[in-house]
């Protein structure tokens, strides 16, 4: 396990994810009833962004750095739709400015209201005891050293009996993607109802056009895959932008991720006219 979160965190990739992941959380607060947040690959939960590693390769000043200089200016229908991911994110600065990023554990932490769970898995032994740390007495958060990918099957379907099942591995290994195929099969035989966030790298453009079609060979209804890309492809394989597969959406977030990356997309693209997304439907019901 190589792969340290540190180096990408706030970056456009995780902005992008955890933009989409607010909206779920907020579409989910509609209703009174609990749900549980089960976060596969936790990570640490909190990063330093003036820490060395942060530092070295300043990824978040093209993520996180641009959304917060352009978000005052955006459009207010844009500004509603990304104010629960900005209020995580400067929950987690109370001093103002952008010192710190709150990843995918924090930011449901930070949005849950008194009922609302999370179940966060970090296999990594001192991102774990990191993570540990920032939830120790929480009763609203349990925080397990244990493999994502079992904890899939354990850990399914959760007590609330609604849910959201984030998946985002670090992508070292080429298989990731057959990973996450078999972890969404498990995981939906166990809470068909659930929604799952899956993340994937925009890379190996091959790659991806077959994980589309193993998706939808899956056969599980109600798969909605959103991507946004920094830059436009090129022949060699480069990290052009993220996707995220959403399955059971909540009926709103395709249009609320219309507005919101019709916005996003030329505030994150690192040159102009060079960024795209897309969001299509890969099974209907
Ligand atoms: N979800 C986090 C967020 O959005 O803030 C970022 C997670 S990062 C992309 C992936 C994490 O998975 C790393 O912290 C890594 O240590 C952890 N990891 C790697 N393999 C794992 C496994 N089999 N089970 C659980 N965690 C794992």
């Amino acid at each position: 396990m190589n792969y340290r979160h540190i180096f990408h965190a706030g970056n456009f990739a995780d902005v992008f994810k955890h933009i989409v992941l607010a909206r779920v959380i907020a579409y989910m607060q509609k209703k009174d009833a609990a749900f549980r947040v089960l976060d596969t690959h936790a990570g640490l939960g909190l990063y330093d962004l003036s820490s060395e590693q942060a530092q070295k390769t300043g990824e978040w000043k093209s993520g996180i750095g641009k959304v917060l200089d352009a978000a005052d200016s955006a459009p207010a229908d844009v500004r509603a739709l990304i104010a629960p991911y900005l209020d995580a994110v400067r929950a987690a600065n109370p001093d103002g400015g952008i010192t710190r990023y709150p990843g995918s554990p924090m930011i449901a932490r930070t949005m849950f209201r008194k009922q609302d769970r999370l179940t966060a898995l970090e296999l990594h032994p001192e991102d774990f005891e990191v993570l540990h740390s920032h939830f120790d007495g929480d009763i609203q958060a349990r925080v397990t050293k244990l493999d994502g990918w079992l904890g899939i099957k354990s850990h399914l379907p959760p007590k609330e009996r609604r849910g959201i099942v984030l998946v985002d591995p670090p992508f070292e290994v080429y298989h990731e993607f057959f990973n996450i195929l078999t972890a969404l099969k498990e995981g939906h035989k166990r809470f068909a109802t659930g929604t799952f966030l899956l993340w994937y790298p925009v890379k190996h453009r091959q790659g991806i056009a077959e994980f589309r079609e193993e998706l939808r060979a899956l056969k599980i209804p109600r798969i909605l895959d959103t991507s946004l890309e920094v830059r436009s492809s090129r022949d060699d394989v480069r990290f052009d932008g993220s996707g995220v597969i959403v399955v059971n959406p909540p009926y709103t977030l395709e249009s609320e991720l219309r507005t919101i990356l019709s916005w996003l997309t030329p505030v994150l693209e690192f040159k102009k006219g060079a960024g795209s997304y897309s969001i299509n439907w890969i099974a209907g019901e």
